[in-house]
């Protein structure tokens, strides 16, 4: 198995001055207290990649984005490609995140297109699923997601997973170890109904109000590889716990 992989999604938050305090606060945090296995990645807003980027060279840290275009290049205004990311040095680059379902009326056909675009161009995709607090509610947990793992990952998918319930994130309340553990099973269920083999390594993390606090039981979960952590990833002292914690 890979080692655990903790990711930092800043969300629409990040001017320079904040940026450079907190990164520079990450890397001297593992600088004195290294975590040699753990997989680290930080996902910026796109304007802040360059600098994040320059300020993480040498660092145990990865670069990563929050979207990309699925097309290489041309008439998309406002849009990014993956090719841009790796230019700027990005590895990862999280898709499909509930948020720009949300937001952006991206659907799993969207994603997939996407998830291809970013791993031609060399780039980890990390791709989001996750229910509803409605499809929670009238038992839908499961078909929703069966549905997003099918529609969302293509052939040969290579990548990373991130279950994140949408009703856990940003609210505080992380679902608990056991709804995590039964879920994270259906997932990886799904997987090797879906890629054989390879479907058994994927990594999946779990995303969803993971704090200082909870990070420790969260990572131990059987086959969960990792967090996906927003609000906390913004504050250093509690990303380096998140990391510090992973097993
Ligand atoms: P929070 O950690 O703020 O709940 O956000 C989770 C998330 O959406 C990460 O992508």
């Amino acid at each position: 198995m890979s080692k655990p992989l903790v990711v930092g999604n800043w969300k629409m938050n990040g001017l320079r001055a904040d940026s450079t305090a907190r990164v520079k606060a990450l890397v001297d945090g593992l600088r004195a207290q290294p975590a040699a296995g753990v997989d680290v990645a930080i996902c910026p807003p796109f304007t802040q990649l360059a600098l994040v980027g320059s300020l993480l060279e040498d660092a145990p840290v990865a670069l990563g984005a929050q979207d990309c275009h699925k097309a290489e290049r041309g008439a998309h205004t406002g849009d990014i490609s993956p090719e841009m990311l790796t230019d700027a040095g990005a590895a990862y680059v999280i898709l499909g995140h509930s948020e720009r379902r949300r937001d952006h009326g991206e659907i799993d056909e969207t994603v997939r297109e996407k998830v291809v675009a970013a791993a031609k161009a060399g780039l980890t995709p990390i791709v989001c699923i996750g229910e509803t607090e409605d499809q929670r509610q009238s038992g839908e947990t499961e078909s929703v997601l069966g549905w997003q793992i099918k529609g969302s990952l293509p052939d040969g998918f290579t990548g990373v997973v991130a279950y994140e319930p949408v009703w856990a994130i940003g609210t505080g309340l992380a679902a608990t170890s056991e709804d995590i553990e039964a879920t994270v099973g259906f997932i990886r269920a799904e997987l090797v109904r879906q890629f054989n083999e390879s479907g058994k390594t994927l990594r999946i993390l779990y995303g969803g109000s993971v704090d200082a606090g909870n990070a420790g039981s969260i990572l131990t979960i059987p086959n969960v590889g990792g967090a996906l952590v927003g609000g906390a990833s913004l504050k250093p002292d509690a990303f380096l716990s998140i990391i510090h914690a992973a097993p």
